[in-house]
């Protein structure tokens, strides 16, 4: 008895020291409205297990180890403080406070970590555990019972009226353990019925979490026997119903101004501060309000979660799944450096702009092409990986490609090998769902379960659908909707899945997608000329192929040379290849860049914050308005859209990052342009800017010094071609733009 007065007296002092009393004070005034009575009264106490620990290490041990009962103490105190300070009139029992405990972290020990990897999971303590992992599937919420009133059906017994019998939500307890029919009163044995008026509902929404290793799964071709189990977390939140955060936050202001007696005005200026901004009141301020949980889980994204493991008994199964306590949004550090030899290939091409990015470009894949081979369309890749970024960022811009070409098989697997070096890379299967799915909940609630899929799963990174060809049409048709609003729609049914009406979902997409396409088959004809197109099907699509071409930022062309010395090159390289690593060494060292090093290399360069130069957008800009000025006529209007400022922008920016520079120079814009304008010569044919096919790698290159400088002298012309072009037909451009 006196062990537990001690720990009392040290969460009152801890309460104190933590500022928990003063939040208390401000809670209880939001349940003082004039006409609200509650069964339960619900607070939310903000632990720091290290300052408990340090003030009171049998608490300290109560908190991490034993939560249940450390709840009961602050629940007593709480209660306590509450009567003594005549905080709610309204309140009569103990039992009707209802404390959450926040743990603001754990210890970082591994008694403390769940490794979501690690199976079977053993019975463990109900106590808080740390866990990180990728969300794979959300429900919509849905109401759960925190509290209820029951009374005692004899009208002698003191429990038939008051708050004797309130029964309050545990971690992992089903609806049915919190409300039930069956209950018996504890002083005479008699039913207990309830008093439905006082039920306190909360909103609940379930998650999937699954290991991140999941992720190099989805990479490859499904041929590993690995497989993953995902947990389920129930993310719960408070009983403030129907009120949104705008009156809530007006509640909570009240009570400050009561509280405090600032000056109103000045409160009200540091309220609307947004709460990223740190200051003073402002995070005290929105700390009431900080307990949502439910819709702060996105799917595809990486979290790091603290929460209470609990067993669910479902008649007749018993499932596992944690209660989330805290959600924060994760990501894993990945090494990034540049290599000694990438350092020293940089140091030797100084000289030029555009020797490293196309240095790099001729030698990437050599696993998979011989160097020199489909140079644009590695150049492309290599952009469009700088360019995908962590999935915290919303601002990156995406690069979706579509690579056409006679050798799709060689492509698909340069496009995989690249795919390996992304940050976060999936590779669609025709079999599996692409965008989302829904199945019902299994774990009683009875909501939509949505679940992500290859688009979603690749958040911040790349999705590779491979080749269109073996797509349906209404598959194409949807990706083709994805790719134009960067959002998946899902329709819930509300018949089917225990809801009131019909609802639209809409997940925002933040991947690049790569595809490639038999470029044999006329893709791009226009309508009846030849509709014998494999992937389209020219004759039943119309002018489709176009769009859905059009819909994908960048078009790349892997042309090989005529005569077919592209065919024996590879030929060649594959026997060799073959003979193994006995044989001599396939290129020189120079050229060969382990894989290490690009991945590294590749994530140093993804981090960079690049900016434009004026020089660059003058010439994104002029390009842009010359262009739609030529391509435009007047049965169709303009040709180019106006999504292509935002490709020239993020085609430059990646150069510029590839380059390991911040600055986006011209040089970065003009090859942006030469990749946009090949792009768009492919969709809608030549206009008067005359450029070589193959724009960025106008010669061979060869790795030799002499052929280096001969593609960037054939730049340079094409550079002042462009301006030339720019002058002609952009209005206005001689004003910005100075001709040398
Ligand atoms: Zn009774």
């Amino acid at each position: 008895m006196d062990d537990v007065l001690a720990l009392k007296e040290s969460v009152l002092l801890y309460l104190d020291r933590s500022g928990g009393l003063v939040k208390l004070v401000q809670d209880c005034e939001l349940f003082n409205g004039p006409q609200q009575s509650e069964a339960v009264y619900r607070f939310c106490v903000a632990v720091n297990p290290s300052d408990v620990m340090e003030l009171d290490p049998m608490l300290g041990d109560r908190v991490l180890h034993d939560p249940l009962t450390a709840t009961r103490l602050f629940r007593s105190v709480c209660f306590i403080s509450i009567k003594t300070l005549c905080l709610i009139e309204k309140i009569h029992t103990e039992n009707q406070v209802n404390i959450i405990l926040k743990w603001t972290h754990l210890p970082p020990f591994p008694e403390y970590t769940l490794d979501l990897q690690v199976t079977p999971r053993h019975y463990v303590t109900a106590r808080p555990l740390a866990m990180e992992g990728l969300v794979v599937a959300v429900t919509r919420t849905t109401k759960y019972t925190q509290g209820a009133r029951f009374l005692c059906t004899d009208e002698d017994c003191p429990c038939s009226t008051g708050f004797h019998h309130v029964r309050l939500h545990r971690p992992g307890a089903t609806e049915s353990a919190t409300v039930r029919n069956d209950f018996g009163c504890l002083v005479c044995r008699s039913p207990l019925k309830e008093d439905v008026k006082f039920r306190v509902l909360g909103d609940k929404q379930l998650v999937e979490l699954i290991h991140v290793g999941v992720l190099d799964l989805l990479n490859v071709h499904p041929q590993s026997s690995l497989r993953f189990q995902s947990v389920t977390l129930f993310l719960r939140e408070g009983d403030i119903e129907d009120t949104d955060t705008t009156t809530k936050r007006e509640i909570a202001l009240k009570c400050l101004i009561l509280n405090m007696g600032e000056s109103v005005e000045d409160l009200i200026k540091e309220f609307l501060v947004p709460p990223s901004v740190p200051s003073r009141n402002a995070v005290q301020l929105v700390a009431p309000l900080a307990d949502e949980l439910c819709h702060s889980m996105r799917l595809g994204h990486l979290y790091r979660v603290l929460g209470v493991p609990a067993h669910v008994h479902q008649w007749p199964s018993v499932t596992w799944s944690v209660e989330a306590n805290s959600v924060r949004p994760w990501e894993p550090v990945y090494p990034h450096q540049v290599s000694e030899d990438i350092q020293a290939l940089l140091k030797a091409t100084v000289c030029s702009p555009w020797r490293f990015p196309g240095l790099l470009a001729h030698s990437f894949g050599c696993d998979v092409v011989p160097p020199g081979r489909y140079n644009t369309l590695k150049l492309a890749l290599l952009l469009s990986l700088v360019q995908t970024a962590p999935d915290t960022d919303d601002t990156a811009h995406s690069l979706d490609l579509l690579a056409l070409a006679a050798d799709t098989l060689l492509i698909e697997r340069l496009m995989a090998y690249s795919l390996s070096l992304a940050v976060r890379g999936v590779r669609h299967q025709l079999q599996g769902e692409l965008f989302a799915s829904l199945s019902r909940d299994e774990h009683g609630a009875a909501a939509a379960n949505i679940h992500a899929g290859s688009a979603l799963l690749a958040s911040g990174g790349v999705c590779m659908l491979g080749d269109l060809g073996a797509y349906r049409k209404d598959k194409l048709d949807a990706i083709q909707s994805v790719l134009e609003s960067r959002a998946v729609g899902v329709f819930v049914p509300g018949r089917k899945y225990g809801e009131e009406a019909d609802q639209q979902l809409s997940f925002p997409v933040q991947c690049s997608f790569w595809a490639l396409a038999d470029a044999t088959e006329g893709l791009l004809r226009k309508a009846g000329a030849r509709g014998d197109s494999v992937l389209l099907g020219t004759v039943e699509m119309g002018p489709k192929p176009s769009q859905l071409a059009g819909s994908f930022g960048l078009l790349v062309r892997c042309a090989d040379p005529v005569g077919g010395e592209g065919a024996l090159a590879q030929t060649t390289h594959t026997l060799r290849q073959a003979l193994g690593p006995a044989c001599q060494p396939l290129y020189p060292a120079s050229i060969q860049v382990p894989f290490q090093d690009y991945k590294e290399f590749l994530a140093h360069a993804r981090l960079l914050r690049v900016e434009l130069s004026s020089g660059a957008e003058k010439m994104i800009h002029g390009y842009y308005m010359a262009s739609r000025r030529v391509r435009s006529d007047q049965n169709h209007g303009a040709k180019v859209s106006v999504g292509s400022v935002k490709l020239l922008i993020t085609l430059a920016e990646a150069h510029c990052k590839l380059c390991l520079r911040t600055t986006v120079q011209e040089e970065d814009a003009l090859l942006a342009v030469l990749l946009c304008e090949n792009s768009i010569i492919l969709r809608h044919g030549a206009s008067v800017l005359v450029i070589p096919p193959d724009a960025a790698f106008p010669c061979d290159l060869g790795g030799d010094e002499e052929a280096l400088s001969r593609r960037e002298g054939l730049l340079g012309d094409l550079q002042q071609d462009l301006l030339r072009f720019i002058y002609a037909y952009a209005p206005g451009a001689d004003s910005y733009i100075t001709e040398e």
